[in-house]
C-alpha cells in the first residue's frame, strides 16, 4: 500500500535508501554466511547459480527503492517479487520447509535493520525521530511483502507436489488393488471348479496349485501393504534412534531368514551415529537385505550381504544426506532389465529364478518411503557381480555434524 507522500519524510528516505543500496554487497555476503551456517549446506548451494545469487542485490534494491519512493508499490508486476518467488522456487526444489525459509527472512531483516540502526547514528542533519519512524514503518512493509511473495510461492509448489504425490499413491493403489482381484478371482474360479463332479483327481491337484499360490501371493502383498502403513504411523509419532541400531535391528529380524540361505550378514562397523527416522529406515533396509539374502548366489562358496553408511555432499546437486548402501555378492540383474527395478509389480528374474517368493512390490514402497522424508533410492551396479541398493535421507541438521565430529574415525577421515 502507498504511504501518504505528505507526511512522506522524503530526504531521509533517500539517505538511508542510498547507504542501503551501497552497502548491499556486504549485506548479501552476511546473510549467506549466516543461511550457510545455519541450515549446513555449502554456500554454493544457498544460491547456486550466478543468477540467483545476482537475484540477492536485487531484492535489497527492491528494498531501498520502495523506501525511496512511496508512491510505488510491490505487487505481482514488480520484479523484486519476481526475483522472491524464484527464491521460493529454489527453495522448494531443495526441499527446505517454510519454517527454515522464514528464518532466512528473519536473518535478512535482522542485518538490514542492524546495518540501517548503525547508518542513523551516522547521518548528519536533525531529523525528527517521527521521520526515522516512518522509514522503519516503510522498509517494515517492503521485507514483509517479499516475504509474503517468497514464501506463498513456496506454498503454492508444495500443494503441488501433495497433489502430485496423492495422484501417484492413487495409482499405487489401484495397481494394487488390480493385482489383489486378479488372485482372488483366480481362486473363485479355481474352488468352483474343484466342486465339478467331472475333474479329475489330475486336474484336481492343478486346481488346489493355483489356490496354494494365490492365496500366498494375497498374504505377500498384504503384508507389504501392512509395512508400509505400519511406516507411515510410525512416522506420524517419528521415533528417532541412531543408525547403527536401526541396522542391528533389521538384521536382528531377518536372522533365521539369513541363516536359511547359509548367508552372511555384516554390518560396517563405522556407520555414523546420526539419528534417522527408525521405522523408514528399518523398513528400507529389511527390504533390501532380505532380497540380497533372497537373491544370494547358491554357486558361490561364500554368500554375503554387507551393509554400509557414509555421510555425501553437500554438492550441487543434492544437499547434506545419509547414504545407505547394502551390497551382496548375489545374482546380480540383468542389464536389459534394471530400468524398470523399482516399478511396483516389476520382478527381474521371474523367468530364471522360480523359488523366490516375492511380489515385486518391495523396491516401489522402499522409493515411496524414503521419497516422502526428502531422501531418494537407487540401484548400483558394479563391474563383476552382485548388486548395490542405496538410498538416502537428508541430514541437515546441525546435531549430525556435531555427532560425526565426535567420531575418532570421522574425524581422521576428514569428513
Ligand atoms: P520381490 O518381491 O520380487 O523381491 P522387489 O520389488 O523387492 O520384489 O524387487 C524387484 C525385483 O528386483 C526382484 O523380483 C528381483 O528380480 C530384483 N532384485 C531386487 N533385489 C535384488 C538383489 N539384491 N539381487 C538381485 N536381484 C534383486
Amino acid at each position: 500500500m502507498p504511504t501518504d507522500p505528505s507526511v512522506y519524510p522524503f530526504e531521509l528516505a533517500a539517505i538511508l535508501a542510498d547507504r542501503l543500496r551501497g552497502a548491499k554487497q556486504e549485506l548479501v555476503t552476511q546473510w549467506l554466511e549466516r543461511i550457510t551456517a545455519r541450515v549446513a549446506i555449502s554456500s554454493k548451494r544457498v544460491f547456486p547459480t550466478h543468477e540467483l545469487l545476482n537475484h540477492v542485490p536485487l531484492l535489497i534494491e527492491g528494498i531501498a527503492g520502495y523506501l525511496k519512493r512511496p508512491e510505488r508499490d510491490i505487487d505481482d508486476k514488480a520484479p523484486v517479487v519476481a526475483k522472491a518467488m524464484e527464491l521460493g522456487a529454489l527453495r522448494h526444489s531443495q526441499g527446505f520447509d517454510a519454517y527454515e525459509l522464514l528464518k532466512e527472512y528473519e536473518m535478512l531483516a535482522t542485518i538490514i535493520f542492524a546495518f540501517l540502526a548503525d547508518t542513523a547514528e551516522t547521518i548528519p542533519g536533525d531529523y525528527p525521530r517521527r521521520d526515522f519512524l516512518v522509514c522503519w514503518e516503510r522498509l517494515g512493509q517492503a521485507m514483509e511483502l517479499i516475504r509474503q511473495a517468497t514464501v506463498s510461492h513456496f506454498l503454492r509448489l508444495s500443494s503441488a507436489q501433495i497433489n502430485e504425490r496423492e495422484n501417484r499413491l492413487r495409482k499405487f493403489n489401484r495397481t494394487v488393488a488390480h493385482e489383489l482381484k486378479n488372485n482372488v478371482s483366480a481362486i473363485t474360479a479355481a474352488s468352483t471348479a474343484l466342486a465339478e463332479e467331472w475333474v479329475d483327481p489330475s486336474e484336481k491337484k492343478e486346481f488346489e496349485d493355483i489356490i496354494a499360490r494365490n492365496a500366498e501371493s494375497l498374504q505377500r502383498v498384504l503384508e507389504n501393504l501392512e509395512s508400509l502403513s505400519r511406516t507411515q504411523a510410525d512416522s506420524r509419532h517419528c521415533r528417532n534412534v541412531l543408525l547403527p541400531e536401526a541396522a542391528t535391528e533389521a538384521v536382528r529380524e531377518l536372522e533365521d531368514a539369513a541363516k536359511a540361505k547359509g548367508v552372511n550378514v555384516r554390518v560396517a562397523d563405522d556407520l555414523p551415529p546420526i539419528e534417522v527416522d527408525a521405522a523408514v529406515v528399518e523398513l528400507c533396509l529389511m527390504n533390501y537385505v532380505s532380497n540380497s539374502i533372497k537373491y544370494s548366489d547358491e554357486a558361490k562358496p561364500e554368500r554375503w550381504v554387507s551393509i554400509a553408511a557414509t555421510v555425501e555432499g553437500p554438492d550441487t546437486e543434492h544437499d547434506r544426506e545419509i547414504v545407505i548402501r547394502v551390497s551382496d555378492n548375489g545374482i546380480g540383474i540383468p542389464a536389459d532389465r534394471r530400468q524398470q527395478l523399482f516399478q511396483e509389480f516389476y520382478r527381474a528374474h521371474d523367468d530364471t529364478v522360480t523359488d523366490a517368493a516375492g511380489t515385486g512390490l518391495g523396491l516401489s514402497i522402499v522409493r515411496e518411503t524414503v521419497e516422502s522424508i526428502g531422501g531418494r533410492a537407487w540401484a548400483e551396479f558394479p563391474a563383476g557381480d552382485g548388486s548395490v541398493f542405496a538410498f538416502s535421507v537428508p541430514s541437515r541438521r546441525r546435531e549430525d555434524i556435531a555427532a560425526l565430529k565426535e567420531t575418532p574415525e570421522t574425524a581422521k577421515e576428514g569428513r
